[in-house]
């Protein structure tokens, strides 16, 4: 790329990064990522994030704080995963993508990444069936595929993922805590998308007993927990207004943030729409937000960040409309 071209690149960029979704976008995500979070202007420094190592109980707001509460976020932060897609999909809408597509047209040789967040909901063990084998990338390129593997949910943002063509461009990692710690990816082999809302279920694979047990341990943990608050705040005329994230801001390693949710809109049929002050930056895209005392019934839906809107009077950050369980 000579470097008028590069000029015009980085602007499309820029002006990619300038608008209200909040997934992430760079050429090199050794060296840019850590450049955007250094740089970074909507939280300068991030002080309203915690790394798990750093965060206690103290950090809970006083009216709130229990140890159930902290054993829930530590859970939730475990099922997040960083979200990363090196593809576009043609299917995506051009008029409503910002550029992307034409910065994808723009990178020939080179494309960017993009990275957002997710949550693991939901575990499946599978066997394959006569020449039914595992549908990881490892496994199509093997002479050996594996016969059983395990199926993982995933949410995450539909604007980060839009489709099944960008799914199979997607990896997750799971378990990326620190510069040190970077964890472990499997790969994404579908989605489903909603037709009218911002969500997408990802599926993706993998055959690691050890792994999939430990996620398998941590999602019946988190159901359970976050059904219990659900149900003690269901018959409490305290009305909880905590609204907890966990994300990979700037698509580095994952954070908690802390806020309290402001509106809830009601979105046609049961879903709703929360709009909040808890920090989030462009990476946090897909992140679960998990709405205290609301989110958990059944194991439901934990809301999904969407974005922010910087013309607001309070600069609120909002999530995309999911199923909401009190009406
Ligand atoms: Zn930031
Ligand atoms: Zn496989």
């Amino acid at each position: 790329m000579n470097k008028g071209n590069e000029k015009s690149f980085q602007s499309l960029i820029e002006n990619y990064r300038s608008n209200h979704f909040e997934d992430e976008i760079c050429l090199n995500p050794l060296t840019d990522l850590q450049k955007y979070y250094d740089d970074c202007e909507k939280d300068p420094g991030h002080r309203s994030f915690k790394s798990c190592e750093d965060f206690r109980l103290t950090d809970i707001p006083v009216k709130y704080r229990s140890v159930m509460l902290l054993n829930l976020i530590r859970t939730l932060f475990i099922l997040t995963v960083q979200v990363m897609v090196t593809g576009i999909s043609p299917d995506r809408p051009r008029e409503q993508s910002s550029g992307l597509h034409e910065i994808y047209e723009a990178s020939f040789g080179s494309p960017p990444v993009r990275f957002g967040s997710g949550k693991i909901s939901k575990i499946k063990e599978i066997i394959g069936r006569d020449k039914n084998t595992c549908p990881c990338k490892e496994c199509l390129k093997s002479d050996f595929p594996k016969k059983k593997w395990y199926q993982i949910e995933v949410n995450t943002a539909k604007h980060v993922v839009y489709d099944a063509v960008e799914a199979m461009n997607t990896t997750c990692t799971f378990g990326y805590i620190s510069y040190a710690c970077k964890g472990q990816s499997f790969s994404c082999v579908g989605a489903r998308v909603s037709p009218t809302s911002d969500w997408c279920k990802l599926t993706c694979v993998t055959h690691d007993e050890e792994l999939a047990a430990k996620i398998k341990d941590k999602i019946c943990l988190y159901d359970e927990m976050s059904e219990n608050f659900y149900v003690s705040y269901r018959t409490s005329k305290k009305k909880p207004r905590l609204a907890i994230i966990i994300s990979h801001p700037h698509g580095c390693y994952k954070q908690i943030s802390i806020g309290y949710w402001r509106k809830r809109a009601q979105a046609g049929g049961l879903d709703t729409k929360y709009t909040y002050t808890t920090s989030t930056c462009k990476g946090s895209s897909g992140a679960p937000v998990y709405i205290l005392g609301r989110d958990g019934r059944l194991g439901l839906s934990t809301h999904i960040h969407s974005g922010w809107d910087p013309e607001s009077p309070l600069k609120d950050n909002f999530s995309c409309c999911v199923f909401d369980s009190i009406q």
